[in-house]
């Protein structure tokens, strides 16, 4: 038994921790034993909950914790170690006490008009503001990074039967295949891999051959599918066989157009902007297309990524960013302060969301049931 005395240990209280050897029939008497005492057993998070509540860690980190246990790849655990140590958080609450500054000296001249020094304050509130603005705009950018390489992206990989639409997705994924989960039925299902491409999961999913005039109704469900992948997809794959250019319609959508099977022609056709010229068998071309599939996805593969966000961190930055953006054009109209005051508040609220949010139970209940048992 090991015992952490509060307030040093993980979640700020007492702590003891009961190492015992791993089969399971003896984990299972100590617990039944534990709980008989009247313990309980903890739900999903609740250690990192607690480390919450007790003020060990903020919101943001919390939610960093369990972004670690589900990273996926290299960059992804660097990114959610950078906001688990904090960094994202300083950045967020330097911000803040800048605003709460500002916002003291609004009060100040709201409440105390007559000692307001000659030239009012205005002009040094908007600078501090548009500096914010600036700052929180560069958080911004990088949490919609962090955002994307949390969440992952969806690329569809469309073309007629036999354009080599498995070749290239299996050339992708050698090495780096993260899971493939075939979906189980017939081969015009689409099936799905997860691949690392520079640090990023991209869900490719190779679909069904699209035909403009299918013969089965098997091959009409594909199709079917094929169009539910692309409505899907945040990129799409156009793979078609270099050797017979066009036959399928052109896709109405962010797409990159694979000309494939380079390897059977006599000389590398000029490709045009948003083609790209592979082989999926030899595996010519495969850089280009990687880096033109990363530039498409808003991921440059050269792009540092400091930190993994959450949509409601992206939201919350958006909405602050509006309210100083409109704090800065009434200071620069010269409108009534109050307004100024109101705004500024406002986006002062806004950020405190992503550290500590004052509300509410159910925004708590959701990060934390996410985690797994015993963290
Ligand atoms: P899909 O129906 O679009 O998934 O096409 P497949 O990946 O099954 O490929 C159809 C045929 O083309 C197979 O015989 C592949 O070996 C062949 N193939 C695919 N890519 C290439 C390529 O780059 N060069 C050559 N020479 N053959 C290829």
């Amino acid at each position: 038994m090991v015992f952490f005395e509060a307030p040093h240990s993980y979640t700020g209280e007492d702590v003891v921790e009961l190492h015992c050897h791993g089969n399971p029939n003896l984990v299972d008497l100590v617990l039944v034993e534990g709980l008989s005492l009247g313990l309980k057993l903890a739900e999903p998070g609740e250690f990192t909950k607690r480390a919450f509540l007790n003020n060990k860690i903020d919101l943001a980190q919390a939610e960093s914790v369990a972004d670690l246990i589900a990273a996926q790849t290299e960059e992804a655990i660097l990114a959610a170690n950078n906001s688990l140590s904090g960094r994202f958080s300083e950045g967020i609450n330097k911000s803040i006490a800048s605003l709460v500054s500002c916002r003291v000296s609004v009060e100040a001249s709201l409440d105390f008009p007559e000692e307001v020094p000659e030239g009012g304050v205005a002009e040094g509130l908007l600078l501090e503001v548009e500096a914010q603005i600036s700052y929180l705009g560069s958080v911004l950018e990088a949490a919609k990074q962090g955002l994307k390489i949390r969440e992952g992206f969806g690329v569809a990989v469309v073309g007629a039967p036999n354009a080599g639409k498995s070749t290239l997705v299996n050339r992708l994924a050698q090495d780096d295949l993260v899971i493939t989960s075939d979906v189980p039925g017939t081969t015009r299902d689409s099936i799905r891999a997860n691949i690392n491409l520079s640090g990023v999961v991209v869900e490719f999913v190779d679909t069904a051959g699209m035909r403009k005039n299918p013969v089965s109704q098997i091959e009409r469900e594909g199709i079917k599918r094929t169009q539910k992948a692309i409505e899907g997809a945040t990129l799409v794959l156009h793979v078609v066989d270099a050797n017979k250019r066009g036959g399928v319609d052109s896709i109405n959508k962010n797409s990159i157009k694979v000309l494939n099977k380079c390897d059977l022609l006599d000389s590398i056709p000029l490709c045009e902007d948003g083609e790209v010229c592979v082989s999926a068998a030899t595996g010519f071309g495969f850089d280009n297309l990687i880096e033109l599939v990363l530039i498409r996805l808003g991921l440059s593969s050269s792009a540092e990524t400091s930190l993994l966000s959450r949509r409601r961190h992206v939201d919350s930055l958006e909405s602050a960013l509006f309210f100083l953006n409109e704090s800065a054009s009434s200071l620069k109209k010269e409108e009534g302060m109050e307004l100024v005051a109101e705004n500024l508040l406002a986006a002062q609220k806004e950020l405190g969301e992503i550290t500590n949010p004052v509300s509410s139970d159910d925004l708590l209940g959701e990060i934390f049931s996410e985690f797994c048992l015993g963290k």
